[in-house]
């Protein structure tokens, strides 16, 4: 089979009622694209019925692939295996709980003429008081602490050349640093505004408790990297 163009890579952990729509909605968007492209979606170990309702789409959908994991392994996991499954040139990452508008995915390819790496960045966003609180104070510490300037890194609706994803170390929790990372390895990097929907089925996965600590610590790992990232010029005489 031929390489498809393009690539969506989205990890799923029990959200069973928001499949049928995201599917149906990702796909009335880009097939009117003229391009190729696969949808790789990970069941991150769901104890719903998420892998049933996707191994049943698949009859509609012809280029949804399914990767399955054993057991939950996180957000990180799930995007590293679909980004070693993915064969597109361009992969775009996503969320599976309809918080996105896949409207938003023509443009961040359009960017990527431009990038390497195009960040959505979600300026009104849908989510409880509470965790807009947590992420607006998470934000502006990570960006001080690495010496970055990235308005919305855990926004997930992201487009990426692939070529700067092969061989990418993923570790837990990096997926909320990729930007940083991939600039690590040279990426021109921008952030295109996005829209963003309230979460109407399933319940978001991440609470503060299970957030701050682990992030923090993310972070402490992310600005040691970034500062110890061997960078040097050089030639080969002989
Ligand atoms: N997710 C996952 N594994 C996890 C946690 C989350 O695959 O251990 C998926 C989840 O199903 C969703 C995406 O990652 O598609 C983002 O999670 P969620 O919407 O709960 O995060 P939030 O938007 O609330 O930050
Ligand atoms: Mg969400």
């Amino acid at each position: 089979m031929e390489k498809p163009e393009f690539s969506i890579v989205i990890p799923v952990y029990n959200e069973q009622e928001n499949l049928p729509p995201l599917l149906e909605g990702i796909v009335r968007i880009i097939d009117n694209l003229g391009k190729s492209y696969e949808i790789i979606i990970i069941d991150d170990g769901s104890t719903d019925r998420s892998l049933e309702t996707l191994k049943g789409l698949v009859t509609k959908y012809s280029s949804l692939r399914i990767i399955k994991f054993q057991k939950n392994s996180g957000q990180s996991a799930a995007f590293d295996a679909g980004f070693k499954l993915a064969q597109g040139k361009a992969v775009v990452t996503m969320d599976a709980d309809l918080q996105y508008d896949p409207r938003d995915i023509p443009g961040l390819l359009e960017e990527l003429k431009n990038y390497d790496v195009v960040c959505g960045w979600r300026r009104v966003r849908q989510d409880p008081p509470l965790k807009l609180i947590s992420t607006r104070i998470a934000n502006a510490v990570r960006n001080k602490l690495s010496g970055e300037n990235i308005k919305d890194t855990g926004c997930s609706l992201k487009a990426f050349k692939r070529c700067f994803l092969v061989n990418l170390k993923m570790y837990k929790g990096m997926h909320r640093f990729l930007p940083t990372l991939l600039k690590m390895r040279g990426a021109k990097v921008c952030e295109v505004e996005v829209r963003h929907l309230p979460r109407k089925f399933g319940r978001s996965k991440y609470n503060i408790r299970n957030r701050l600590l682990g992030s923090f610590l993310d972070l402490l790992f992310v600005v040691w990297m970034k500062k110890r990232n061997l960078d040097y010029k050089m030639e080969v005489i002989r």
